[in-house]
Parts: C-alpha cells; structure tokens; sequence
C-alpha cells in the first residue's frame, strides 16, 4: 500500500467507527461499471455499492436530474407537498402493478415501515387482539441495521449486546414451508422474507418455496412481505426476484438501486387495505418523500427501462453464470446465481480471494466468510465481464490453496 493510501485509511481509522472491514483501497471517482482510486488505479465494481448502483456510477442522466432538481428545490418536509411525491408514488406504484407508496429513505427504515404495516393491517383486517401480532422472518435474513430488526436476526454479530429486542418474531429455516406452517399461529400477521438471501451468502429458496409461501399466506390470511431491497429492480433478471416463481407478494420493500445510488430512496408498495392503514401523525420522515429524492428515483426508474437492464441483467447474468461454472479449483464449493447476482462458495476464507482479485483490478467483497458476490452494475459491458472472469482464472489458477496461511503464518499471494 502507498503512503498515500496509507493516510486516507489512517485519518478514517483515527477519526470513523470502525464498523466495516473495506478492502484497503480508497475511491476517489467512479464511472460506469469503473472506480478509481486515489493513486489513479482502476478496478471494475463487482459490488456496485450492494446493488445500488445497478444503473452505473454517477449515470448522466440521473446526475443531471439531481443538480437540475437541487436548483430548483430539494426538501419541504411532509408538511407541506411538494410537485415530484405524486408522480413519483404514481410512477412507482405503476411499475410494482400496487396501490400505494410509502417512500422512506434507507432500507432499514423501509422495512420498519412494512413491519409497521403489518401490524396494523393485523390489528384491523384480521382483527388480531392488540399487541399480540406476530411475524415469522427466516434465519440468515438480512433486512437491516435498526433493534428491532437485528433483534430477529440469527447472526450474533449483529445482535450481541444490543438487546433488549423487540418480541413478536419466529424464525424458522429458510426454504422450509413446513417449518412455516409450524410457526403460523391465529395471531400471524405476516411472513418477511428475501426471495434470494443475498447477504448470507447468494441462498436461492428450493424451487416452488414462494409458490407454496403465496398459498399458505392466502390460506391463513398472512401478508407476504417481499424485501427486494436488494434483489429488486432487475438485479436477478427480472424486475423482482420474485417474479422468477410467479409470486406476487402483498407488499414490496424497495431501496438501493430505487435512486441508482445518488441519494438514499426507499419505499414500501402495496395495496389500498395495507398501506390505507397509516393516517396522518402515525408514521413519517423528515426527508421521506422529499423532491430530490423523488426526482432522482423517478430518473432511476426511467433509466431501467430505457437501458433495459432489467433484460442485460438476465442475459450477461446468464453467460457470467456459464462462465463462472467452468471455474475448477478445489477450494470451490460451488457456483450459483441469478441474472447479475452470482456467487462462488468456497470451502474456505473469500477474504484472501477478494484481495487477489483486487490487486487485478476487479472488486469484490467477500459476504459470509466464504462467499465471493458477484453483482456488477447491469449496465457492465461484456468485455468488463470477461476481464472480471479472467481476473478470477488468474487467482485461481495462481494456486487459491496457495493463498491459505503456509506453516510459518505468513500468506502466500499468488504470483
Ligand atoms: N434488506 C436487504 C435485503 C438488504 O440487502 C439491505 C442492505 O444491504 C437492507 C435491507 C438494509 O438497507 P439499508 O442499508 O439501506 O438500511
């Protein structure tokens, strides 16, 4: 590392909570599916800000947007409207074939929101006793940061000591629709899930898992609650993962790639009788809503279907897949994916994979210990895939085994 890395890292780590584990390089600019850092290196964006950037870095049009819309006006709080919210909840509600919009700012915040829903619509539509809802999420769920949701996370390091959690969750198996059944009780309000667990490490559900959710949910009268923050607006090749089944939830939770990574948007959207549930003075944001936000993800929305990257997003998807299979080193477990979401599973630590991989040039962050994602933005070039599948060719033909602690503790880097 230069000495000029070195002092950006160094005044972060002197001065910034030490709550991530980043690669040790520093971004300075980034276009398209490309960063450089701030020694002039480039690396293409195998992360892309965790599906934020699905559109590309610093996209045109929606840098365009964002400084027309920051001249014009940027936040009026919900107290008064603002000419970008209709449109936007119109637009939106439109694109999901929903009712309603509620537009919050973070994922976290979103899912928060959907809880909330939920409860209400418990209380009101299946005339569940007061304060008795209960919701049934999955383990290895990842759905955000706040102590109610890490509360029903499985992951002790994103609990440990942050209790007293909120009760009223059950988590079961994912993928297990008996374990589901088991959990339901006359009290059951809704089932949070992921159609595709990215955080714990790309878990696709077994085949017709979200056909037979669907048909419990409407059995016992349960909402379903996809949170596609992550896997939603084209990043499996189809605007929702759970379009892959047919399934069509009761409510979506949408974040991330909603602004295509300039300014944080996210929103839940669902029908009339769940999201009619909030009158005025029971939920809110400062800056939910705002018109910044609004027309930046308006642009976002429009840039998916003008790029059809939902439709690059399953056909690159499908070919790096292909490619990805044909990779064949022992530490490799296996290779799995869906449009631009793919995932090696190695049999042992991604961290050293990742920082071979970026000394060629290509970003990664290992997810789960022993998973290397693979999410470039959907816009990513072919050519830019296949440097990517080189970059891998190259660290794992330089001997993956090789990278493992040799006796004396010292790592081996490929040569
Ligand atoms: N839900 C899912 C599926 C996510 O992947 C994430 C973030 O990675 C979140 C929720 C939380 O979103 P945010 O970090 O914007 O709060």
């Amino acid at each position: 590392m230069s000495p000029v890395t070195h002092d950006f890292i160094d005044r972060e780590d002197a001065w910034g909570a030490h709550n991530y584990h980043p690669l040790d390089l520093v971004i300075a600019e980034a276009k398209g599916a490309w960063v450089t850092d701030v020694e002039g290196r480039r690396y293409l964006d195998c992360l892309s800000a965790y599906s934020a950037v699905n559109q590309g870095h610093c996209h045109p049009r929606l840098l365009r947007t964002l400084t027309e819309q920051a001249a014009r006006v940027t936040l009026t709080s919900r107290a008064f409207r603002n000419d970008q919210l209709g449109a936007f909840c119109e637009e939106l509600a439109q694109l999901c074939d929903m009712e309603m919009v509620l537009p919050m700012n973070t994922g976290a915040e979103a899912v928060e929101t959907a809880i909330k829903a939920a409860r209400r619509w418990g209380y009101r539509t299946k005339g569940i006793a007061d304060g008795r809802a209960h919701i049934i999420a999955f383990e290895n769920n990842f759905h955000g940061r706040t102590t109610t949701i890490v509360g029903f996370s499985s992951e002790a390091a994103y609990r440990e000591q942050f209790g007293p959690f909120a009760p009223g969750f059950t988590l079961v198996p994912f993928g297990d629709i008996d374990a589901v059944l088991r959990a339901m009780t006359p009290d059951t309000c809704a089932v949070l899930f992921e159609p595709i667990q990215c955080e714990a490490g790309v878990l696709l559900p077994p085949d017709g898992f979200l056909r037979e959710l669907r048909a419990l949910c409407d059995a016992q009268q349960v909402l379903m609650l996809a949170d596609e923050i992550q896997t939603g607006l084209g990043r499996t090749g189809t605007l929702f993962a759970c379009d892959h089944d047919g399934v069509t939830p009761d409510l979506y939770i949408l974040g991330k790639a909603l602004s295509g990574g300039f300014y944080p948007v996210s929103a839940v959207v669902s029908r009339r009788d769940v999201l009619g549930v909030f009158g005025p003075g029971s939920h809110g944001s400062t800056f939910g809503g705002n018109p910044l936000g609004c027309a930046v993800a308006r642009e976002a929305l429009r840039v998916l279907r003008d790029e059809q990257l939902v439709e690059r997003s399953a056909h690159e998807g499908r070919w790096l897949l292909q490619q990805l299979q044909t990779l064949r080193h022992p530490a490799i477990k296996s290779v799995r994916g869906r449009g631009l979401m793919c995932a090696i599973e190695l049999y042992e630590a991604a961290r050293p994979y990742c920082e071979a991989l970026q000394q060629r040039g290509v970003l990664c962050k290992e997810t789960h210990g022993t998973v290397i994602r693979l999410s470039p933005p959907l816009m990513v070039a072919r050519e830019d895939l296949a440097f990517a599948v080189g970059a891998l060719r190259e660290v794992f033909a330089a001997g993956g085994i090789a990278l493992r602690q040799t006796a004396d503790g010292r790592r081996q880097e490929p040569q």
